[in-house]
């Protein structure tokens, strides 16, 4: 029909031009685009998108994202700007859309313009992605240039977060500047058909990074028979040998998983003693003989993110009993690098794939570094030379059941995730930062409603780790250029996080300080990642935050929004007999909880720890309960549980957090349906879960030898049972149907999915972390949440 219009029209108008009537008939659109859109093919896209409708114009990067000007047919356009955000390639993912028309300037071509400097960045930084297949083919293609090249990759994959120093994201502004490319590799680069067109990234053995082998002591350690670098470290591992593996965003430390002296040297040297070891398959298939796999796990497994996947570990798999002990679950991750891929095929075996690291320090990320620090620990070390800018630990998830659904459940943050803008439901009128928690710790950024969470940043109580946060919040700063004007922290003094905050402010008085509650921010956290602003019942089982009182709170029930809250409801509190070191050694929350049951009496050792606690200190942490000195009060779940794990055999001293109450859910047999009561009593207004009966029930059948896994399931089916006749009361009192579950101890899946199976089975609501962690890896972005709504609100923000 359009071509009989054009047609009539060219018979009316004599003398006028075919291309003077193309003219009049053309219209020019200008389209910006922000969302991840740079530096993941974008824009040869939107070129090879123009040519096929015949459209004329440029696309080129910006600060915020891309503009695009196209001019044509109104046909042509329309079905452009249809086609555009629809057929966008793999990694990119467009936010807004603002299209202007504007007046045609008659283009006769369309073009990939050069970036516009520009002082107010606004585009979006992506993640690193996993080898794509394309990319993988070549890599085991003996006929390709680039067969076994660790470092191939495209515009569909590869590294991007890790190697960026600035935007936009162009080769000058990533590690990749100092790799001149050869003319076979530039030719692709240019080539708007290619799918390396404009890859920063783009490599190949003759002019990019390479690998090379040392020992030790840092000398290039002899090949012998093997191919190359690879080869050597695949055969080396095959042998039992410990290898520091630079790969992506940092060092692992590979060991062969299916040999117990090579994985109990590992322990041994990293000085790690029973913290479940990360794994990596070559393939799905070797995943499918180490763990079961639903589909929803495979999806994350394959997923271009590749985390570590937490999932039931088969009887049969051939896994050293040390790389997980007493866990019914392994953490499996496949290769996403071409690095990774080459020495999984030449090994041919699950790999331990620990964090390159000396105990609790961040993740090692630079040779020398890696020679240095990890030499103590690796037989050999596996170098690559493109540096790493920003370094990433590996993301972990798994799946839980909600409402018979499964879902993916974030645990830890990091690679192939950050810094993937997350959503605020409100907007912060300025840009804020919230510096999250001392354990586990993130930062987030935020301008407007994107929020950024740096990578996991870890436990900020060592130098090295703190000292990276600091760079790591430099570094965010510069790259999504936002200058904090509110600076939200923890309520915690003694955070390392908290003195950096208030340290900031002092510095530049016209930022604006924001304490933000502990578990508020859990709960802030868990409402804003759904969208929602609240209000909702939040249950809150923690280790340990700081309470509004002072005291050290951690078994809360919160009613609140993203501005404020009310506590209505808490576990009974009792002694942390000697503070922090209740944390490393449960057996002192277990002599605080069975004193609480014999007031003013020093209670039995119990029989679990005979032999394991002496008499007389059992005897000495029971009087710093009765005295009260150095012994706060808490209502933390997690000590509850690690309470009654100790007394069901799990450990009396516990070498990483969480661990006795980790074991307390493994314990558990999963059929067993009975339970140990909870009282619920009104205290000062709010609701208080006495867990009193529900020790005692616990003592009363481990006496009568009650088996330790029936006592366990008992335990959690008590807390569902507490938890969900509290959420219901609140709910009917103040007439809010949404139940938020967050916290650290909601990383017990037993208890997670019991309580919301029970929640809604009452007819609640229930809303649970997903893609930010239940940890306190989420405290940063409730922070961020609270932090601008408040500035939202403008309710007066407390200037503490
Ligand atoms: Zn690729
Ligand atoms: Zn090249
Ligand atoms: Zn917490």
């Amino acid at each position: 029909m359009k071509r009989a219009a054009r047609a009539t029209l060219t018979r009316t108008a004599p003398g006028v031009e075919c291309r003077g009537i193309d003219e009049m008939n053309s219209r020019r659109v200008r389209l910006t685009v922000d969302g991840s859109v740079q530096g993941v093919g974008f824009r040869p896209y939107v070129y090879r998108l123009a040519h096929a409708l015949e459209l004329h114009g440029f696309v080129r990067n910006d600060a915020r994202g891309v503009v695009v000007e196209v001019e044509g047919s109104t046909r042509a356009l329309e079905r452009f700007i249809q086609r555009l955000p629809k057929d966008a390639p793999p990694l990119a993912s467009c936010g807004d859309i603002v299209r202007e028309d504007i007046a045609p300037l008659g283009s006769r071509e369309f073009t990939i313009d050069e970036s516009v400097p520009s002082r107010e960045v606004r585009a979006q930084v992506v993640p690193d992605s996993a080898t794509c297949d394309e990319c993988l083919r070549e890599l085991f293609d003996p006929m390709d240039r680039r067969y076994r090249y660790p470092f191939v990759n495209c515009t569909n994959c590869g590294p991007r977060f890790t190697i960026v120093r600035g935007i936009p994201y162009d080769r000058p502004l990533t590690t990749m500047a100092a790799f001149v490319m050869c003319a076979d590799c530039r030719a692709e680069y240019d080539d708007p058909r290619n799918r390396r067109f404009h890859a920063q990234p783009n490599a190949c053995p003759r002019c990019g990074p390479r690998a090379w082998f040392v020992d030790a002591a840092g000398h290039v350690a002899p090949l012998g028979d093997a191919r190359d670098a690879i080869e050597a470290a695949a055969v080396a591992l095959l042998n039992g040998a410990i290898i520091a593996v630079k790969g992506l965003g940092g060092f692992h430390l590979a060991c062969r998983a299916d040999n117990d002296v090579a994985v109990q040297r590992l322990r041994a040297r990293k000085v790690r003693e029973e913290k479940p070891f990360a794994l990596m398959v070559p393939d799905l298939a070797a995943a499918h003989c180490l763990v079961e796999l639903a589909a929803l796990d495979e999806q994350l497994l394959n997923g271009r993110e590749r985390p570590i996947v937490l999932a039931r570990r088969r009887h049969e798999a051939r896994v050293a009993d040390l790389v997980a002990p007493r866990q019914r679950c392994l953490g499996l991750m496949l290769p996403y690098s071409p690095l990774h891929h080459l020495l999984l095929a030449d090994v041919g075996n699950p790999l331990v794939m620990t964090s390159g690291n000396v105990s609790d320090e961040p993740i090692v990320y630079e040779n020398g570094t890696a020679i240095a620090g990890l030499a103590t620990i690796a037989d050999f070390l596996l170098l690559h030379d493109r540096p790493i800018e920003c370094r990433v630990d590996d993301s972990i998830v798994r799946t839980i059941a909600i409402g018979g659904q499964h879902q993916a459940q974030m645990l830890r943050r990091s690679r192939g995730f950050a810094p993937t803008t997350l959503r605020l439901p409100v907007a912060t009128p300025e840009p804020l930062l919230a510096c999250g928690a001392q354990l586990k710790n993130s930062f987030c950024l935020v301008r407007e409603r994107d929020a950024w969470l740096g990578p996991h940043v870890g436990d900020l109580a060592n130098y090295e780790t703190l000292q990276s946060f600091i760079d790591g919040v430099t570094h965010h700063e510069a790259l999504f250029s936002v200058t904090p004007r509110h600076v939200a922290f923890d309520d915690h003094p003694e955070y390392l996080s908290t003195k950096y905050a208030r340290a900031r402010i002092d510095a530049s008085p016209e930022q604006l300080s924001l304490g933000v509650q502990h578990h508020h921010a859990h709960l802030a956290a868990c409402l804003a990642e759904h969208g929602e602003c609240g209000p909702a019942i939040g249950v809150i089982f923690d280790g340990i935050g700081y309470g509004l009182d002072g005291t050290l709170w951690g078994g809360e029930v919160l009613l609140g929004d993203l501005t404020r809250f009310e506590r209505v409801g808490h576990l009974r509190a009792v002694r942390m007999p000697g503070g922090e070191a209740a944390i490393r050694e449960p057996w002192r929350m277990t002599c605080a909880w069975l004193s609480e049951l014999s007031p003013g009496v020093t209670p039995a050792l119990p029989g679990a720890l005979v032999g394991q606690v002496r008499d007389a200190k059992w005897r000495s942490v029971a009087r710093l309960v009765r005295g009260g000195i150095a012994s706060p009060y808490t209502t933390s779940m997690g000590r509850l549980f690690d309470a009654l794990s100790v007394l069901c055999g799990g450990p009396p001293d516990v070498s990483y957090e969480g661990q006795a109450a980790i074991e307390l859910e493994m314990m558990a047999d999963e059929e067993e349906v009975g339970r140990y009561d909870v009282q619920l009593c009104g205290e000062d207004g709010a609701l208080m879960m006495d867990a009193r009966p529900l020790v005692r029930g616990a003592i009363a059948d481990l006496d009568a030898n009650v088996p330790a896994a029936t006592v366990a399931a008992r335990v959690h089916n008590g807390i569902v049972d507490a938890t969900t006749r509290i959420c219901h009361l609140v709910a009917e009192q103040r007439d809010v149907n949404t139940v938020v579950l967050s916290g650290g101890v909601f990383q017990n899946v037993l208890l997670i999915e019991r309580t919301a199976e029970a929640l809604l089975a009452a007819g609640l609501r229930v809303l649970v972390p997903q893609r930010v962690p239940p940890n306190d890896g989420g405290i940063a972005f409730g922070q961020a949440a609270i932090a601008a709504a408040r500035a939202a609100s403008s309710t007066a923000i407390p200037i503490t």
